[in-house]
């Protein structure tokens, strides 16, 4: 039987307005039906702004410590459901159950850090004559839209939509059309967990209708949105200069490798940067840069231990690597990889494993590859590819580790392996990346530390996750001057 999922708008579950549904579908085996959700449209976009702009206000007026309760009551939900939840990733978006179960069990940290910040959303006085009080004061923003890619469908969502909720809000939530089960799951827990029936809506759908009805609302306070560079600036183009929006986009990610550093550390942190979450991770090792008296040996290793990976579906046992998550990005990877030879490199992987494999023929599956010997006019040293595709060059000094690493439009992670503590500190202050790993891979994130990349990774107005900053996007400042 074929499973029929819903929207849920203004507090009931219910189909499109417009009747239509779109496919949900396992990567890892294209035969595999998950669900039809609704392919919703403006008319079901409008319905929900509504739904949600009615509700948030009372939701805002109750004390933080039910807004925190809520949170916390979804924390521990989650915590219980995390294993369930990540079969139901895996099946959906390809990663492998372990990479799953990482992300489901640390949604429960996340709505738990906001719940906190419910409690924290402080304001401040500020001194004056002793005929009045000057202060300010935090209020929600109002309806916030959050859309999400399908990568991380959970803890994306899950750092947008806590903290807009803690602080009083209403969201109006589009999952990626690649991810609609993560995104329904995260709502179920949250209304399970005691949310108030019209705070929230969930619009299942494509992004060029259902994202550009959101975009193109009035209703709309606040914008939070990840996803690609080109959407993100169709997105900003688009919105009212009224509505606040954040925007986090792609990445260009290089692991610089310094003269001292040891081989199998090195060759673990790209391993672990590139092909982990099959490449398919904003922050993921693109680009290696090596000091040239280690490049032969790092790029043999990294040959050799990328060959190693076990590919395969994600619920397998001893599966490494899983699927891409979409025929679009396995094209897409594929013809990347052609690209790395037809421009002359030498390509290690980057087989085409669905034609090569009888038991992997249904499913978006290539091996990891690494390029070396690439011109540096290479296409692979500037474009996203978002797949398990890495692509290695010698350098020669730390000055050219730090031109090199920051020439791309994007600015999100890199990362640094070596013991040289004066390089680490001069890489770190000079470099145009808003997130700098020292000997770890650029992927993998503190939850309470500030998120977000420079140049074209992000709008920059402001930072993803943990306390302040994120509260700084979600609340507004009103001054306040109290005379007697
Ligand atoms: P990704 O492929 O990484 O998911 P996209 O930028 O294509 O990146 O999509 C990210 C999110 O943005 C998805 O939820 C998608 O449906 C949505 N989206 C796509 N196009 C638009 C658009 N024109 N306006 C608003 N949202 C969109």
């Amino acid at each position: 039987m074929i499973e029929r999922h819903l929207n849920y708008i203004a507090g009931e579950w219910q189909p499109a307005f417009g009747g239509t549904t779109f496919e949900d579908r396992n990567p890892a085996d294209e035969r595999d039906l998950i669900g039809l959700f609704p392919d919703s449209d403006a008319a079901d976009v409008t319905a929900a702004i509504s739904g949600v702009s009615a509700a948030w206000p009372a939701w805002a007026a109750q004390s933080p410590e039910v807004r925190a309760d809520v949170l916390f009551r979804a924390a521990d939900i989650m915590a219980r459901r995390a294993d369930e939840i990540a079969t139901e990733l895996t099946r959906e978006e390809g990663k492998t159950l372990t990479e799953a179960r990482n992300e489901a069990r640390r949604i429960a940290a996340n709505f738990r850090l906001y719940a906190g910040e419910a409690l924290r959303l402080n304001g401040e006085t500020y001194p004056s004559d002793s005929a009045q009080l000057v202060l300010s004061l935090r209020q929600p923003v109002g309806v916030v839209a959050v859309i999400t890619p399908w990568n991380f469908p959970l803890s994306m969502a899950a750092r947008k939509l806590g903290p807009a909720l803690a602080a009083g809000n209403g969201v109006v939530f589009k999952p990626s059309e690649i991810t609609p089960l993560m995104g329904q799951r995260l709502v179920e827990v949250l209304l399970e967990a005691g949310l108030p029936p019209k705070l929230v809506a969930l619009v299942q759908g494509k992004g060029a209708k259902v994202g550009q009805a959101i975009t193109a609302s009035a209703g709309v306070d606040a914008l939070t949105f990840t996803g690609s560079y080109a959407v993100g600036r169709q997105i900003a183009a688009s919105l009212s200069t009224d509505t606040r929006v954040q925007l986090e986009m792609g990445g260009k990610n290089a692991t610089v490798v310094l003269v001292d550093a040891a081989i199998d550390k090195a060759v673990a942190t790209i391993e672990r940067g590139a092909f982990g979450l099959t490449g398919q991770a904003c922050t993921g090792t693109s680009r290696v840069l090596v000091a040239r008296p280690l490049y032969a040996e790092l790029v043999a290793r990294l040959e050799k231990s990328a060959s190693a990976i076990k590919v395969g579906p994600g619920m397998a046992e001893g599966v490494q690597m899983g699927p891409l998550a979409t025929r679009v990005q396995y094209d897409k990877v594929l013809a990347y990889v052609g690209i790395a030879r037809e421009e002359g490199g030498r390509v290690v992987g980057g087989d085409a494993l669905r034609e090569a494999d009888s038991n992997l023929a249904h499913g978006y599956f290539v091996r990891p590859a690494v390029v070396s010997d690439l011109p540096e006019t290479s296409r692979l040293w500037r474009e996203e590819i978002f797949g398990p595709v890495v692509a290695v060059r010698p350098i020669d000094s730390l000055d050219e580790a730090i031109k090199l690493a920051d020439d791309t439009e994007y600015g999100l992670a890199v990362s640094l392996v070596t013991g040289d503590l004066p390089s680490v500190l001069r890489f770190a202050r000079e470099t145009q990346h808003g997130i700098v790993k020292v000997n770890s891979p650029t992927t993998g994130v503190s939850l309470n530390a500030p998120f977000g990349g420079l140049k074209h990774s992000s709008n920059q107005a402001a930072k993803e996750q943990g306390g302040a900053s994120v509260m700084d996007f979600y609340s507004r400042i009103k001054s306040i001057y109290l005379g007697a």
